[in-house]
């Protein structure tokens, strides 16, 4: 027997809760029942991104989400500030670029983090810059970035902070009023632990007075639709009914066991799981890792696309590699969404068995040590 076990930053495991809510036969979605789930929904995705803010529940991945984003902010030939640091930062540029915005690209090295006194004296550059937009956990490279920082430098500057909590909503802290994001985007299958298909797009106070003057087209992504539709408890579009179980049933366990509780679980897995790579002798990949993922970074030789075939094929653990030029080069364990401790003890038990059949030496056990004290331990 082969195990499946899913460690990759989205899609991430089903809880059975969640499987068992979108089992449920379907209903019409124009009733009293659906729109106390609407209510609820709304109000608990409200709690995980730490707004009072509307939230537009989308059906579309994370892409979608920050297509809404784009759309309902800006005006063709509007400039952005864009924070490039991995394969998600390029994603807001290719999209900004798509609707004919000029984006003032802050290119960094895959795996670094922004310096917010960059941010600052880019904008002070260009002040006619409308927005800066972000990344909280840059997945491609597991970097966390100073999200709260960065709120209070767009907002001493008046202008909008955009970012996109796809990968950490829900695993690295994120309080998107207290921290002055004007706008968050994430989806459904990661931290939320729900199967892909619904995009979360919130627009705070500032973000929706910008997007009365927002002249780019726009119908299905229109967030206006989205607000009016909310008012009344209901959705624009048909719902992805069966999926809106599923994160209702989601939301609802992240409301039980508490937002911090669950930022909690994230921080204690995270550093356990730095700790058990650097017990490997191995190097972690970002200058600033998120709780979200663990990116490592492979010795010389080490083959990350074999090992990443060995251990899903004998053990059953699905990692994430490298993408572009970092593949076969970096292997992302992620310990994200419905994870315990015990999930990433046995994560950390896979790669040091991996790594030993591939023939790269890591000391069995010492990982999987370092983590129990870690978990024993946390500081
Ligand atoms: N942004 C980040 C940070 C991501 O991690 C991802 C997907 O992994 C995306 C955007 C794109 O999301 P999707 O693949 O759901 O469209």
């Amino acid at each position: 027997m082969n195990k499946h076990r899913l460690h990759t930053p989205g899609p991430t495991p089903i809880p059975p809760e969640v499987a068992a809510a979108m089992a449920q036969p379907l209903d019409y979605h124009r009733t009293d029942l659906f729109r106390a789930i609407v209510r609820e929904v709304e109000e608990n995705a409200r709690y995980v991104i730490g707004t009072t803010a509307d939230v537009a529940i989308l059906a579309s991945t994370g892409t979608g989400a920050l297509e809404c984003a784009v759309v309902n902010l800006f005006s063709q030939g509007d400039k952005v500030v864009a924070v490039q640091s991995g394969k998600f930062g390029e994603r807001w540029v290719e999209i900004a670029r798509a609707y004919g915005l000029e984006v003032v690209v802050i290119d960094l090295e895959w795996g670094q983090s922004v310096d917010p006194v960059v941010v600052k004296r880019t904008l002070n550059e260009h002040p006619d810059a409308k927005a800066v937009l972000s990344t909280l956990c840059e997945t491609s490279t597991g970097a966390l970035h100073d999200i709260r920082a960065l709120g209070r430098i767009v907002r001493a500057k008046d202008r909008l902070l955009v970012t996109d909590a796809v990968s950490a909503l829900g695993a690295d802290e994120l309080r998107m009023d207290e921290w002055l994001v004007d706008a968050v985007v994430s989806c459904s299958q990661k931290g939320l632990m729900t199967p892909p298909g619904i995009g979360l797009c919130a627009l705070g106070e500032r973000a929706l007075e910008a997007s009365k003057s927002s002249t780019l087209p726009k119908y299905y992504f229109d967030f206006e639709k989205y607000r009016a539709n909310l008012e009344k408890e209901t959705t624009p579009f048909t719902p992805a009914i069966s999926l809106w179980y599923g994160l209702h049933a989601a939301l609802k366990m992240m409301r039980d066991e508490g937002i911090d509780n669950v930022f909690a679980r994230h921080a204690r897995m995270g550093e356990a799981s730095r700790s058990a790579a650097k017990a490997l002798g191995l190097l972690l990949f970002p200058q600033h890792p998120a709780n979200t993922l663990t990116s490592i970074r492979l010795p010389e030789g080490v083959d990350g696309r074999a090992l990443l075939k060995r251990i899903r094929g004998e053990y059953g653990f699905v990692f994430a590699g490298g993408q572009d030029h970092l593949a076969g080069k970096i292997v992302r364990i992620a310990h994200l969404g419905w994870m315990d401790d015990f999930d990433m003890i046995a994560s950390i038990a896979a790669l040091e068995r991996g790594l030993n059949d591939i023939g790269f030496h890591a000391p069995l056990g010492a990982g999987v040590a370092a983590a129990q004290s870690s978990l024993a331990s946390p500081s």
